[in-house]
């Protein structure tokens, strides 16, 4: 039988395939070996001049042939066979091996085959090492996409935006959440930065170049507070924050910071500014009013006390007692307003009046109620206090801030009550709180009254009765109940009649 490689290879072609580290064979038709190079040695441990005529299934044995058998069948068949291996050595070594069969084929007669068996144990151990580098990679790179998104998150919740600016050439990158500050569309490049100026007032655009031409001179970082108008005329407040980065030449190459959207922060901000103007011009007011009023006090008493002296002259014609008796009605009128003026005034003041003390609020109610009892009765109209059988309420708390409250309130419900109508003060205990409720049968109040109520001199319309007053009551009695830490509610119904209820701590002070 004629084949292309047989013993009869010239020695120095023999010689080189010798030293291929690849095994080479050639098989015949009858899986007879006709030729092996040395390296079946140093792979399976046999002598490849010994090899001549050894069948291939000796050689590789029964498990190695059986799986290569597919292949020695399909290169008799005349095509060509790649395929890997794991072949065992003799030193239990397993190498991973390449093996190629291309058929020997003459007069389109397939003859043998001639088998060539790389090791490719190093590609493989590379291949490995680059699979796993890879896939090392891919974690790598999907962290990175998660704590992309999860910046991108928390720049969309806390509204802050990122940027960079690189000097020369002038090229700005913005995050997302900045593109949505602005309003601006991100498939966009960002502006550059002169192209800042539309997104500011005028005003905050040159702080803010200032504050840039600072930082581009001087490396040092700024921060401030500018108010935007974004391109979907969104407008509000921004604390924009820079800093500088040098290069290897430590000038300023680049810009890059924060942008954070603080309206609210900034609205909380001016309102608390308000506030405390407020304030300060409240407690100047309450100052004053309280200085007028001791001023005023002391000339009113005399002028009081000189008409009561009129008064009691017993040769005075007719015409000047009328004189003086004018003088003394409305000398007590305005002293009782002075003195109402300087309750006000102290209670504003929010200083303390006496130490808390311990008080049974039924008692307080029972014996208030009594002293009225004679101006109710006057006035034709049932006054109703807590029963003899009502449990005591006791309370911790100061006398000369809860009396007026109730005095107050009774007083009016009294006033505002026409003739046979009946008022009601009573107390309930809430626990850790005590309510008040002073109820009448009178006048009422409108909402947009009851919303009026605690507004000095305000008297809601009662100016245009003959009924007196100053509209101090109310307003002292909001400002008690403030102070011990309560609230007041009134419920009423126009004509029909009003509750105020009072609810206080049970310990105040
Ligand atoms: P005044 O000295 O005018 O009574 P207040 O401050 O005590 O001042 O009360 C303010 C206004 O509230 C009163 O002028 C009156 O119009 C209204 N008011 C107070 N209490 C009652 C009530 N029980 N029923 C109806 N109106 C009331």
């Amino acid at each position: 039988m004629n084949s292309s490689f047989g013993r009869d290879t010239p020695h120095p072609l023999r010689l080189l395939v010798n030293q291929v580290p690849a095994m080479l064979a050639y098989w015949d038709r009858d899986l007879r070996c006709r030729f092996a190079n040395r390296a079946y040695e140093h792979w399976f441990g046999v002598n490849p001049d010994a090899m001549v005529g050894m069948s291939i299934r000796d050689l590789l044995g029964e498990k190695l042939f059986a799986l290569n058998e597919p292949f020695i069948r399909a290169a008799l068949d005349g095509r060509e066979q790649i395929f890997e291996r794991l072949v065992p050595g003799p030193d239990g070594t397993r190498r991973h091996s390449l093996a190629t069969y291309v058929p020997d084929v003459v007069d389109g007669e397939v003859m043998g085959f001639i088998a060539h068996v790389a090791d490719v144990t190093r590609l493989k151990e590379t291949e490995t090492a680059l699979r796993l580098e890879i896939a090392q990679r891919e974690q790598v790179n999907a962290l990175l996409r998660a704590s992309e998104s999860s910046l991108r998150e928390a720049q969309r919740l806390g509204r802050v935006g990122s940027w960079e600016w690189e000097i020369e050439p002038d090229i700005t990158m913005w995050s997302d959440e900045l593109y949505h500050l602005f309003g601006l569309d991100r498939t966009r490049s960002p502006p550059s930065y002169a192209e800042h100026a539309a997104l500011y007032t005028a005003e905050s655009w040159s702080e803010l170049q200032v504050a840039v031409a600072h930082t581009l001179r001087s490396a040092e970082p700024y921060t401030l507070e500018l108010r935007y108008v974004g391109a979907n005329g969104v407008a509000g407040w921004l604390e924009v924050h820079g800093e500088a980065v040098k290069g290897a030449g430590g000038q300023v190459v680049k810009l890059r910071g924060t942008v954070h959207e603080v309206t609210l922060r900034h609205r909380a901000e001016e309102a608390r500014i308000r506030i405390r103007a407020a304030e300060s011009a409240n407690r100047y007011k309450t100052l004053l009013m309280s200085r007028a009023s001791h001023e005023l006090r002391t000339p009113l008493n005399a002028i009081l006390g000189f008409a009561q002296l009129f008064q009691l002259a017993p040769d005075l014609a007719p015409k000047y007692r009328a004189w003086a008796d004018l003088i003394a009605d409305n000398g007590r009128h305005l002293l009782e307003l002075v003195e109402k003026l300087i309750d006000l005034s102290a209670a504003q003041s929010g200083r303390p009046m006496t130490p808390p003390t311990d008080i049974d609020l039924v008692k307080l109610l029972r014996t208030t109620v009594a002293l009225a009892d004679e101006s109710a009765h006057s006035a034709s109209l049932t006054l109703v206090g807590p029963g003899d059988d009502a449990a005591p309420i006791l309370m911790h708390a100061d006398p000369a801030q809860l009396q007026p409250i109730v005095d107050n309130l009774q007083s009016n419900a009294i006033k505002y009550t026409p003739a046979g109508g009946k008022v009601t003060v009573s107390a309930a205990d809430l626990h850790d709180r005590v309510e008040i409720a002073v109820e009448d049968t009178g006048i009422g109040l409108s909402a947009e009254q009851i919303d009026r109520i605690g507004s000095p001199f305000d008297r809601l319309g009662a100016e245009w009765t003959t009924l007196p007053g100053s509209g101090l009551g109310l307003a002292l009695t909001k400002t008690l109940v403030g102070l011990l830490g309560g609230t007041l509610r009134v419920e009423s119904v126009e004509g029909a009649g009003s509750i105020f209820r009072c609810v206080v701590p049970k310990r105040c002070g």
